[in-house]
């Protein structure tokens, strides 16, 4: 239906749906409407806080000089220093980074963390540079932000393309500058280098922790719980294994090159040990192969799409069969889609609560490099734990008390979080 009323010029319609900058405009603007936010404070949220361009000259193993351009986003400080990833594509914009920097600035606000919102990138290809390109092009683009970033400023960590190693780099290069080592400037590190233990499964386990919320509030048995994960990579991969571990049938996975079934439920720790070995998940013994187009479709009770941004939009939102859809990844969900899960009465957990855990754990590294005091694991995810059952009751009850579905109250209540730190610093007064 809603793909019929786009027809007329239905590819702008769906480049509309699926631009990054529009959608975090659209979640923006329904959230600020209802809270009835001033125009001032609007035009404040609006914009981020500072935008940087860099060129970044580097010399590539053959001896060619390249310039590389370079983005870094602090959308809002109003809480504490800018947090956000730093990702490495060739198809990187200053309008994605920004619409990333605002997301975070609502994502730490959601789950109460002193952070405000940042978020970079440089445009190249990974997948054609070296590994001592990929150190000097980091090192460089570090050294243009040097007084950009710190721990009191600005925090990186990883994303897409990026990793622990990128943070060794980064950490390093700052500590040069700086002349001593300051782990606290990154997070997302390897754990000898200033790393949190539970960093690595954090998000996944955020995803559980709400999970188990949601099921509770539903009176479900996580024993009688049919899950089905899009993305079986660091996200899905460990959202998967920890539902399993508690009790849930995971009954599909779904990858980009297949998808499997398995009504009795798939072991996640031994697919994962066939994807080590085989480099995909497809002919998996233990599971039947189903259309990888049609999986999302399952009915289940929870749905996990952590993969990519933009697979559930106004042409498909009406399969979900889910009753429970969980968003470990960013942005799965386009904002047309929100109406048509809205109205199918799927329970939404979305993405700036659901995957909040990772920003959480890389919050507990950076408190524990300031420390220079280290938590066992235990600690971590008991830590994690608490802030995500309680992020979770703030936004339903916010939700419940307002009227609205989780998604606005989610972002009514960041929205609400941040207004109320800048009128209290009263900086524009
Ligand atoms: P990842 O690369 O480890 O995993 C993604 C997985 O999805 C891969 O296995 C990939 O093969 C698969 N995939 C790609 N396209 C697919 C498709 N069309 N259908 C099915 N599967 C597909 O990445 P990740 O770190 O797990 O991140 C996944 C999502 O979660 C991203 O949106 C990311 O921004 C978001 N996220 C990640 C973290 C984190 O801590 N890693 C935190 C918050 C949000």
């Amino acid at each position: 239906m809603i793909l019929e009323a786009t027809k007329p010029d239905s590819d702008a319609a769906l480049d509309r749906e699926f631009n990054p900058w529009l959608a975090a405009e659209a979640r923006f603007n329904e959230a600020a409407t209802l809270l009835g936010l001033d125009d001032g404070l609007q035009k404040v949220l609006r914009s981020p806080a500072l935008e940087m361009t860099v060129h970044i000259p580097v010399q590539l193993d053959d001896g060619r000089l390249e310039v590389f351009t370079g983005y870094r986003v602090q959308h809002s400080l109003a809480r504490g220093p800018a947090k956000g990833g730093i990702r490495f594509a060739p198809d990187v914009t200053l309008d994605e980074v920004k619409a990333l920097a605002s997301w975070m600035t609502w994502k730490c606000a959601v789950v109460n963390i002193p952070f405000g919102g940042g978020k970079g990138g440089v445009i190249c290809d990974p997948a054609i540079l070296s590994q001592n390109e990929l150190e000097r092009i980091t090192r460089r683009y570090t050294a243009e932000l040097i007084d950009i970033i710190g721990p009191e400023r600005d925090v990186p960590a990883p994303d897409m393309n990026t990793n622990e190693q990128t943070m060794a780099w980064i950490m390093d290069t700052y500590s040069m500058h700086k002349r001593t080592t300051v782990t606290a400037v990154v997070t997302g590190k390897p754990l000898n280098l200033g790393g949190s233990r539970g960093r690595v499964e954090a998000t996944g386990r955020g995803c559980l922790f709400v999970t188990l919320q949601a099921l509770r509030k539903f009176h479900m048995d996580p024993a009688q719980t049919k899950v089905v994960v899009q993305g079986f990579g660091n996200v899905g991969g460990k959202a998967a294994k920890l539902m399993h571990k508690a009790g849930m049938k995971v009954i599909s996975i779904i990858e980009w090159d297949g998808a499997l079934y398995n009504s009795n439920g798939i072991d996640p720790e031994a697919l994962m040990k066939y994807k080590q070995a085989t480099g995909t998940v497809v002919g998996y013994p233990e599971a039947e192969a189903i259309d990888k187009h049609q999986a999302m479709f399952l009915e289940c009770d929870v749905l996990v799409p952590a993969a990519k941004e933009n697979v559930i939009h106004s042409g498909n939102a009406s399969k979900i069969q889910a009753k429970i859809l969980c968003e470990g990844a960013n942005g799965p969900t386009t904002a047309v889609a929100d109406k048509i899960l809205e109205e199918k009465g799927i329970f939404v957990i979305p993405d700036i609560l659901a995957n909040a855990g990772g920003v959480t754990v890389s919050y507990f590294e950076w408190v524990q490099d300031r420390q220079g005091f280290f938590w066992n694991e235990q600690l971590v995810n008991g830590r994690l734990e608490e802030i995500m059952v309680n992020s979770f009751k703030d936004v339903v009850d916010y939700g419940e008390r307002h009227k609205v579905h989780n998604r606005a109250a989610a972002y009514m209540l960041a929205l609400d979080r941040v207004a109320f730190a800048i009128k209290l610093r009263g900086i524009y007064a």
